[in-house]
């Protein structure tokens, strides 16, 4: 009888559950996942945590009961039920707690979120982002899930990273499936290993999507391959957040590669200089590509010696990827083809 009941729900929650109402009776921590699934469906859900909720008016509301859980305790609800919709029992999960991924969403907008990030967020019951220009995709992309924004933007300080974690992990042990949605990829100075630890310590499954990298695609998006054959064989992938120390700027040249420094706009000079400085050739070209992936995308190319000028003449700021290389040459191929517009040789717009 169970088995079929099941069966009818299975067939019910895949057609259309919209406006039915439904009761779903246990335990917080197991009805969680089962209540965004019919909520999702549709269905207009009213929990009940003990068989002392399950009152008279609650059980002549509902159109439909789902008991999660084990089965001991549940005759009184069954009873109160009987005659007056059909009641169907979900099976306790062997893990009943919930699990995180850390998905990687690329840069700018989603549109280079993986088949696999998209699969994440489509089946995950909180999202915690700090792209809000993308809160109302996200939400899209995970319905019926709580989007929550843990980002910076102005007027509103970043929740900070032990609270992210903290929250991350409580939804998670809560039996929900968390989605930490990250800029890039989770691991290039994201703090995706700090929440990756966060999860393994708290017991739970955890799952990471990797993401385009804005070290990698933004350059590219403007044209400027971080390896090209016969030209660049090497790419290096610094943080800018703080000024190379000299023997770092020694080692960065004498590898005679790109170099790719992410959150580096406020250093720009000293950044350039401790090249310069360690021996690279100051008309090494280099370039500065701001907001990638974004319309308002644009390049500023010039050398190791202009690029800081230029930069501070476009005005152009954070998020940008500054790039130091010969393949920055490339841009200028880039700048010729069908469709681009507007090069001027050193600034220039490049339409992704
Ligand atoms: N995990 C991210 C990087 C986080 S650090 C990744 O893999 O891309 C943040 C830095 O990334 C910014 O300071 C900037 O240097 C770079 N960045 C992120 N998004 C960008 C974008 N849309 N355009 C240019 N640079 C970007």
């Amino acid at each position: 009888m169970d088995h079929e009941l099941r069966q009818e729900a299975a067939v019910l929650i895949e057609t259309d559950l919209t406006g039915l109402p439904v009761l779903v009776v246990g335990p917080p921590g197991l009805t969680a996942p089962v209540v965004r699934r019919h909520e999702r469906a549709g269905a207009v859900v009213t929990v009940a945590a003990s068989p002392g909720d399950v009152t008279d008016e609650v059980c002549a509301r509902a159109r439909l009961a789902v008991l999660v859980g084990p089965g001991a305790g549940w005759a009184s609800v069954r009873d109160a039920l009987a005659g007056r919709c059909p009641v169907v029992t979900e099976p306790v999960p062997d893990a009943p707690r919930g699990r995180v991924f850390l998905v990687g969403a690329g840069p700018g907008g989603l549109e280079l979120l993986t088949l696999a990030g998209i699969r994440a967020l489509a089946e995950a019951d909180v999202v915690l982002t700090d792209r809000l220009a993308e809160v109302g995709d996200v939400a899209r992309l995970a319905p019926g899930a709580e989007v929550v924004d843990v980002g910076k933007r102005p007027g509103h300080h970043a929740v900070p990273q032990d609270e992210i974690e903290r929250i991350m992990v409580a939804r998670a042990l809560a039996g929900l499936t968390v989605v930490r949605l990250k800029g890039g990829d989770p691991y290039v100075f994201g703090r995706g290993g700090e929440e990756v630890v966060a999860a393994v310590e708290a017991g739970l499954p955890v799952t990471v999507v990797p993401g385009v990298s804005s070290a990698v695609g933004v350059p590219g998006s403007a044209g400027i391959p971080v390896t090209h054959r016969g030209v660049s064989h090497a790419f290096t992938v610094v943080s800018g957040h703080v000024p190379l120390e000299p023997e770092q700027a020694s080692a960065l040249a004498g590898l005679g590669g790109t170099v790719v420094f992410l959150m580096g706009m406020h250093n720009l000079v000293p950044l350039t200089t401790a090249l310069a400085r360690a021996g690279l050739a100051a008309d090494t070209p280099a370039a500065v590509v701001e907001r990638g992936f974004t319309p308002d995308q644009r390049s500023i190319v010039g050398t190791l010696a202009t690029l800081p000028d230029l930069v501070a003449r476009a005005g152009a700021s954070s998020p940008s990827v500054i790039v130091v290389g010969e393949v920055v040459r490339q841009a200028e191929v880039w700048a010729r083809r069908v469709g681009a517009r507007g090069a001027d040789g050193l600034a220039m717009d490049v339409v992704a």
